[in-house]
């Protein structure tokens, strides 16, 4: 049994709302490592510090979403499928 992400192996087209707008869908800008090495390698960002260990605890995968709408970006948890 392993538990798969459905955003990072294209399960489904997940929409979820923006929080700030209500506006859908919010784009994928990819796991949040990933985000994180490119947009600011020099600058750790304090709210990664604060969830620490949080990754490893739960089936759920960090992902940051953009909305196209307001220009929110946010890491959601995206709940991992079993399969
Ligand atoms: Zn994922
Ligand atoms: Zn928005």
């Amino acid at each position: 049994m392993t538990f798969e992400c459905p955003l990072c192996n294209s399960f489904a087209a997940i929409e979820l709302v923006c929080h700030i707008c209500e506006s859908i869908p919010l784009v994928d800008q990819g796991r949040e490592a990933d985000f994180y090495d490119d947009y600011s390698p020099y600058e750790p960002i304090e709210s990664v510090k604060q969830n620490d260990g949080y990754q490893d605890k739960a089936h759920e995968c960090p992902h940051v979403l953009a909305c196209p709408t307001c220009g929110m970006s946010d890491v959601y948890l995206i709940e991992e499928w079993m399969t």
